[in-house]
């Protein structure tokens, strides 16, 4: 059944998209348009715009985008038609359906989904009812997964044999081909996908059987373990998470999402009593991933060894904590352990690993200084000092750097300042040659503090800046190569012409310590909220307000000026003149 499209049309032509908007995020009126903070990325700055004539929304910062429908979607994790539902009941539109009106899309997506629930019953009968499938329920219940967990999670029994789920499901050649269910094999003849394996069906958030999981049982000669459903129309294994739908309620209700990498895991998580168990399906954890979870919690617990996956793995957690607003924690288990085993040996210990998960870096560098016992020589432990700052050096903040650059030293008992020091430098050091410190003096202007700050102290300033705010043309180039590196120093001065790379240089190694300690103005939002005034000062002189509305939106910003210097409502304020910064910048391009 489909919504008619007639209808479709008078729900989107009556409900305004940022009335609708504005019931989640609070928008202000900028211009045509409608600006907030987006609320499906972290963000400090609006960059969420919202355009009543075109009834659509846009993030400049993640990039999402759609119309009413498609944010009701997003926002409430409904399907199409619950959303039309939901805003027609709120407009007081009488919905009419049709089963013949659906998109070829929409159609053809239900064909397959029906496709995927008939083989999902066809195997789960088979797993509980078919004599050959012994084998499989004796593997399940020495696991104690028994009848109730069979029947919760739907688990099946693919046969040892070629074809009879493709002969016996009723469903067309083409429609198995294109739900991944079988394959057209060299002999020319339909193959059954899987065969002698136990299925763990999986389904999407909303409910609806998309693919599966299967395992061999002990002792098959079959070499891959696990084999999952070959990606099809609805399904792609980068953003599907094993068991959403079960567990979201629980994520949103505790704030928290636990991530494991296999099936019987989220299913002893599950039966352990905690029930905000995913797990991804056959690949590591996804950026779309993190985008989907990130809706439903900000708390994310990894219940698999993060650290196998190495360096590149700690980048891409860092760089999604700080995009997304996430906590990544690792929860860490008994020696040869996983939480399938430990939900039947120790429950407690299960609850217990996923409460004392640690962050991250935390658990990285733990690793680091529990992997040599006692130390005896100085050389073992200036090697672990080395070791454990490496890893604490991939973080991009400052502060957590220095943070757990104190606890390696208090470790390995190197002094504190010596590796402090290391923290701090971690970016400049390999390209700038041991340059002295400069202090900044009274010669280095805002701007330059400004660039300078954002190459030492990133996360507490890049929201705060934008091109605009740059007079100085050198600066401003300076500027442009830093945000565009995302604030590495080898990757800004690649990118900036010599001028500015001199002056990115003179920069990286600026002591803004020092300033500080001098009793100078030196924090990072006090530094922004000083251009972004001067900035404000010279947009508003460059363009006399002649008309009413201008000279409303002028006196607003003015009183927003004067709000910069209120501890309570600068960071609104300095969101708002950014926001008209931003824009006025854009429409003289
Ligand atoms: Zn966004």
């Amino acid at each position: 059944m489909a919504i008619v499209e007639e209808d479709l049309e008078r729900v989107r032509a009556t409900v305004s998209v940022a009335d609708v908007i504005q019931q989640y995020v609070a928008l202000k009126r900028v211009g045509r348009n409608w600006v907030g903070l987006c609320p499906f990325h972290g963000e400090r700055t609006p960059s969420f715009n919202v355009r009543e004539e075109t009834g659509r929304y846009r993030c400049f910062g993640c990039g999402v985008a759609g119309d009413v429908f498609t944010f009701v979607q997003e926002i409430e994790h409904v399907d199409f038609a619950s959303a039309v539902e939901q805003l027609a009941a709120k407009a007081g539109i009488q919905l009419r359906y049709t089963s013949g009106g659906e998109s070829k899309e929409r159609q053809r997506r239900k064909q397959l989904v029906e496709t995927v629930a008939k083989a999902v019953d066809w195997y789960h009968d088979r797993l509980l009812n078919s004599p050959d499938a012994r084998a499989a329920r004796d593997y399940l219940r020495s696991r104690s997964l028994t009848g109730d967990v069979a029947r919760s999670f739907k688990l099946g029994w693919a046969p040892d044999s070629w074809d009879e789920l493709s002969r016996g499901l009723g469903a067309s050649a083409e429609l198995l081909r294109d739900t991944g269910l079988a394959f057209t094999n060299k002999a020319n003849r339909l193959q059954d996908a899987f065969r002698g394996r136990v299925l763990f069906p999986i389904f999407t958030e909303n409910g609806d059987p998309v693919a599966f999981g299967g395992r061999i049982l002990p002792g098959s000669t079959d070499p891959a373990k696990y084999k999952n459903s070959s990606e099809t129309p609805i399904y792609a294994k980068s953003k599907t998470l094993y068991g959403l739908h079960w567990a979201k309620g629980d994520i949103v209700a505790s704030g928290q999402v636990i991530v494991c990498e296999g099936y019987t895991d989220v299913i002893g998580f599950h039966r352990a009593g905690l029930r905000r168990a995913v797990a991804t399906c056959g690949t590591a954890l996804t950026e779309e991933h993190v985008r989907t979870m990130k809706r439903f919690a900000t708390n994310v617990v990894l219940a698999f060894d993060a650290d196998k996956a190495g360096q590149g793995a700690a980048a891409k957690f860092y760089e999604w904590e700080e995009k997304y607003q996430v906590q990544v924690k690792v929860a860490r288990f008994p020696d040869g352990k996983d939480p399938g085993d430990l939900s039947l040996s120790d429950p407690d210990a299960l609850r217990a690993a996923v409460d004392d998960a640690l962050p991250f870096l935390g658990f990285r560098v733990q690793r680091v200084l529990s992997s040599r016992g006692v130390l005896r020589s100085p050389e073992e432990r200036a090697r672990m000092g080395r070791d454990a700052m490496a890893v604490v050096n991939e973080h991009p903040a400052l502060d957590v750097r220095k943070l757990y650059a104190g606890e390696v030293a208090l470790r390995v008992g190197l002094p504190v300042d010596d590796l402090v020091k290391v923290a701090v430098r971690r970016a400049a050091q390999p390209v700038v040659n041991v340059a002295p410190q400069r202090h900044v003096g009274s010669n280095e202007n805002a701007e330059f503090v400004a660039v300078a700050m954002l190459l030492q102290r990133w996360n507490d300033i890049a929201d705060w800046l934008i091109e605009s705010l740059f007079a100085d043309e050198a600066t401003r180039r300076a500027f442009l190569a830093v945000a565009e590196s995302g604030g590495t120093i080898d990757g800004a001065l690649a990118a900036a012409d010599p001028e500015a790379r001199e002056l990115l240089e003179r920069a990286a190694v600026a002591d803004l310590d020092a300033s500080v300690a001098s009793g100078e103005r030196s924090e990072p939002f006090v530094e922004a909220c000083n251009l972004i005034a001067a900035a404000t000062r010279r947009e508003l002189a460059r363009a006399r307000a002649t008309d009413p509305d201008a000279m409303r939106e002028h006196s607003e910003i003015r009183r927003s000026l004067e709000e910069l210097d209120s501890v309570e409502a600068a960071r609104d304020a300095a969101g708002v003149l950014l926001g008209w910064l931003q824009r006025r910048g854009e429409e003289r391009v």
